[in-house]
């Protein structure tokens, strides 16, 4: 089945921590502080790929984790830096927020890397916390979190034209003669479950977006089959093929046929009712086509029709031409998306904050946390460390200025 919408939790590298150390110098026991920077964990970027047709991976594995950052070493040397990760999705997948479900980018050209998920920075190794007054500083910064997100990725297929019909009438066949794609052609009524795209070069630099939408049935528009799963496709397309079997060679009569079809795209969507059309009677080299386009032509003496034969590939360059003529002529939009995404603000967070709390003292914030998280308390040389921190950032101070004292809760 064709899969275009997929969860995914992201989690870019989180920084490495800064070293502690000290250069050993032989007349000097304790050189001066030497603990270089942890490396910047590993950004996540999403990329737009022509080779990828489905979000199916997605499916499958549904976390990733870019590589962590690694902790500075002595000697000032920098901690080795988280591997980027890259995903790779189909050109025209839109990235959305999961929880708001608003669009973030919309990945339409080919090649398009977007920054998702940053990496932490490194922390900074006690080397470069030395100061005047401070001439053996014992601590270093702990590496930054990775950005963390959770994302829906939905594919909405960008073509310039889609292919419509009914099933069996040529659509595959001739997205195959007139483009670089090669899709499966079936005497089945089940036909593609993918829509297929295909690039249809004119030769002189020119070039358009083919996509043969599949899965056209009565009933379409309300659901039957898979067909709603291919209508969206054609929202994004500028200009609709429709192609008939004009020979009835599955003995159906082709002005039934045109009508279904109408009426399905009128159901789905008032707009593509309104949508620039090219009518193309197929199966030429069939017996009956002659006899069923003028019973057409007199039911319709309006419409514009190219007569060909995708068989034996009369008359499809006459198509190719005039699809281009059309598209020429043809000032339509995109849909957008991501126009109006704001970036959600935010909040500069305090490293540290203290206050009272009737009897007891709270310490919060970003720096402790990660202290915390970093102190094992079962190790003396790490409950000193730990200490010797919170009395070097001053946080012991504070806490005798509001009044604390030995003995005292802390929390
Ligand atoms: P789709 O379902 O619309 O994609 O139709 P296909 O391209 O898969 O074609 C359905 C069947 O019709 C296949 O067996 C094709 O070989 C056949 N077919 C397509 N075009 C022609 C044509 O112009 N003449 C004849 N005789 N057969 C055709
Ligand atoms: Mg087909």
């Amino acid at each position: 089945m064709f899969v275009d919408i997929a969860r995914v939790d992201l989690k870019a590298g989180r920084g490495g921590d800064g070293a502690v150390a000290f250069r050993r110098e032989k007349y000097e026991p304790a050189g001066g502080p030497a603990g270089g920077d942890g490396g910047n964990g590993g950004n996540i970027y999403i990329v737009a790929d022509e080779g990828t047709r489905t979000l199916g991976d997605y499916h499958y594995k549904r976390y990733y984790h870019a590589e962590n950052g690694e902790p500075g070493r002595n000697k000032g040397q920098f901690g080795k830096a988280g591997d980027d990760l890259y995903l790779y999705v189909p050109v025209g997948t839109l990235i959305k927020d999961f929880k708001t479900d608003t669009v973030i980018y919309d990945m339409r050209e080919e090649g398009e890397e977007f920054l998702i998920c940053k990496g932490g920075a490194g922390g900074k190794g006690n080397r470069r916390f030395k100061s005047s007054t401070r001439q053996a500083p014992k601590f270093a910064e702990p590496g930054k979190q990775g950005e963390e997100k959770t994302i829906l990725l939905e594919i909405k297929l960008i073509s310039d034209v889609g292919l419509v019909g009914l099933p069996n009438v040529g659509k595959s066949t001739i997205l195959s003669i007139l483009s670089n794609a090669r899709p499966k052609i079936d005497n089945y009524h089940f036909t593609t479950l993918i829509p297929n795209l295909g690039v249809v070069d004119l030769g002189d630099g020119n070039s358009f977006v083919l996509a043969d939408v599949p899965g056209m049935i009565e009933g379409a528009s309300k659901g039957v089959g898979l067909g709603l799963e291919f209508l969206k496709h054609l929202e994004r397309t500028g200009l609709l093929v429709h192609v008939i079997d004009m020979s009835g060679s599955e003995g159906r009569d082709p002005i039934d046929d045109y009508n279904l079809i109408r009426k399905e795209l009128r159901d789905y969507d008032e707009r593509l009712d309104e949508r620039k059309e090219i009518i193309v009677a197929n199966k030429k080299d069939l017996p009956g086509f002659e006899k069923n386009l003028k019973e057409f032509k007199r039911e319709f003496p309006e419409l514009e029709i190219i007569e060909i034969s995708a068989a034996t590939t009369e008359n499809v360059n006459i198509l190719k031409n005039k699809i281009w003529e059309s598209l020429k002529d043809i000032d339509f939009e995109y849909e957008y998306f991501d126009e109006d995404y704001v970036e959600p603000e935010v909040e500069e967070v305090e490293p540290f904050t203290i206050e009272k709390s009737g009897e007891f003292y709270i310490v919060e914030g970003p720096f402790v946390d990660d202290l915390v998280y970093r102190t094992n308390f079962e190790k003396d040389a790490s409950i000193k460390y730990f200490q010797k921190v919170l009395a070097d950032q001053g946080i012991v101070e504070k806490l005798r200025e509001i009044g604390a004292e030995d003995g005292d809760t802390v929390i």
